[in-house]
Order: C-alpha cells, then sequence, then structure tokens
C-alpha cells in the first residue's frame, strides 16, 4: 500500500481549493492572541519541488497553482503566504499542507502534530519542518488524531486530507468525523475528498451532512487534468467553519474555478 504520491499531484486544482481554504482559517484562527492546536492526520512531505520530474510529468502544478494564482487577491492570504515561502525557499518551491500551517502559525504559542506514514515523506517532512512546535509522527493518521482529541490547547484546527487509495475509507470517515466531533466539539475539522467521475463520496458526504446539520460542504467542479482522469472536482467539509468562511470559498470559486 502507499503508492500515492503527492510529488505528482502537489499544487494541483484540488491543492488550491484545500490549500486556499486552510490558509485563510488559520490566518482567520491566529487573529486571537490565544494559542491554537493543529493537527493533521495525512501530511505529505511539506516542500514539494514544481520543477521537478514528479510535477512536470503530470503537468497538474502548470494547471493548477502556476496558471491561477494571479486570480486571487494581492491580499489573499494563500497568495500572500506562497509568495513568502517563496522568497525563502526559491520561486518553484510549493509548500504543502504542514508548511503552511507552520508559515501562518505562531512559533512560540502554537502547536502542530503531523502524522505521515510513508517512511520517505516522513523523513522529508521532518527536514522541511524542523522547528519546537512541530511534532511528526510515523504512525497512522486515524489513530493519532484520535489519541491527542481533544488537544491542548483546545482551540484549533484538524486536517484530514487521506490519499483515498482505500476504498473503505469512504465508509470509514464518517465515524472518524463523529467521533472526533464528539470528544472535541469546539475543533475545526476540516476533510477533503475528490469528486470522481463515478461519484463514490457521494453517500459519504450524505451521512456527513445529516450527522453534523451545522457544518459547511463546499465543492467546486473543473476539467479533468488529462484525458480519462478520474477527478473532475474538489470537496471540502468543515465542522465549525469560521464565521466567514463560505463567503470566502464562493468568492475563490468564482475566481479560480468559474
Ligand atoms: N496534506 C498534504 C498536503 O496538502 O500537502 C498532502 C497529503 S497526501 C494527499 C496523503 C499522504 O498521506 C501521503 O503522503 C501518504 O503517504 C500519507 N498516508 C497514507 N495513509 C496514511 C495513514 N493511514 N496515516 C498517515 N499518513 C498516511
Amino acid at each position: 500500500m502507499l503508492s500515492y504520491q503527492h510529488a505528482y499531484h502537489a499544487g494541483n486544482l484540488a491543492d488550491v481549493h484545500k490549500h486556499s481554504a486552510l490558509a485563510w482559517c488559520l490566518t482567520y484562527l491566529t487573529r486571537k492572541p490565544k494559542p491554537l492546536s493543529y493537527m493533521e492526520t495525512h501530511a505529505g512531505r511539506g516542500l514539494y519541488a514544481l520543477a521537478a520530474a514528479e510535477a512536470r510529468k503530470t503537468g497538474e502544478a502548470a494547471a493548477g497553482i502556476e496558471a491561477l494564482i494571479d486570480r486571487l487577491p494581492p491580499d489573499d492570504p494563500y497568495r500572500t503566504a506562497l509568495a513568502e515561502i517563496r522568497a525563502t525557499h526559491g520561486p518553484t518551491a510549493y509548500p504543502g499542507s504542514p508548511l503552511l500551517a507552520q508559515h501562518l502559525l505562531r512559533a512560540d504559542l502554537d502547536r502542530l502534530a503531523l502524522a505521515e506514514l510513508h517512511p520517505q515523506e516522513n523523513a522529508a517532512l521532518r527536514r522541511a519542518l524542523r522547528a519546537p512546535n512541530t511534532h511528526i509522527f510515523q504512525q497512522d493518521g486515524f489513530e493519532l488524531a484520535l489519541s491527542r482529541t481533544p488537544p491542548e490547547p483546545r482551540r484549533g484546527l484538524l486536517l484530514i486530507d487521506p490519499s483515498w487509495e482505500v476504498k473503505a475509507d469512504y465508509e470509514r470517515l464518517p465515524r472518524f468525523l463523529a467521533s472526533v466531533a464528539k470528544k472535541w466539539p469546539v475543533g475545526v475539522v476540516m476533510l477533503w475528498y475528490p469528486l470522481l467521475r463515478d461519484g463514490p463520496h457521494a453517500a459519504m458526504t450524505r451521512r456527513l451532512k445529516a450527522d453534523h446539520a451545522e457544518a459547511l460542504c463546499h465543492e467546486v467542479r473543473f476539467p479533468p487534468v488529462r484525458k480519462g482522469h478520474r477527478m473532475v472536482g474538489s470537496g471540502l467539509f468543515v465542522i465549525n467553519p469560521p464565521w466567514g468562511l463560505d463567503a470566502y470559498l464562493d468568492d475563490l470559486a468564482g475566481r479560480v474555478f468559474p
């Protein structure tokens, strides 16, 4: 298992949707001078090189972040963070969600706990995110999140970004989100899922909406990146969405995914 490597997909249209939402939420949550917990179940390697063979092979970043970044307003939190990270790591660097989060969080106040199971991805993540407030685990992300929920400090955000290689995840996720929400009623919980041509997510999102009536479900559709590619959109399901996230994502969708 674990054949998925995000290096082929980093910066694609789904990443633009997910990482914009994440950057907006963390910018919103860090406005208050209260500490935050940030957790990720499926972290990836943290830092990607869009000039590398993997990214060039699929062309997904070229059709994603590289084509679309100028459509975001200059003061957009994601656009700003990307520019700041590129000023340090170079113009073709691309931050995965953990690096984006570490950049936006406060080193002296907030804590990060990240799970990445793949040994090479985990080693790369450790190299990219070395910092005293960042704890990296080579462990199943679902187990890690449950074992640390509710986190200390209590305010915070959990990102769940599986590679969806395991079909059983579609059934597992509603149970997992229900457990997390019960143990951590104040946490912002953000799940990303792909919209695939044959719609395997539909039953899952029906169940999630029934379980979490106040949550935000935001989906965008886009053309497949290659002929025959199954992914035709990107979905986010957010429990306890910060105020204004829905308006931000609707504006983003109008600009980036018209
Ligand atoms: N969140 C990252 C980002 O946006 O930059 C991308 C993550 S990628 C979609 C999914 C990652 O999860 C892969 O690197 C894979 O090795 C890892 N993974 C797969 N199953 C896992 C599990 N059960 N626990 C932790 N990590 C897992």
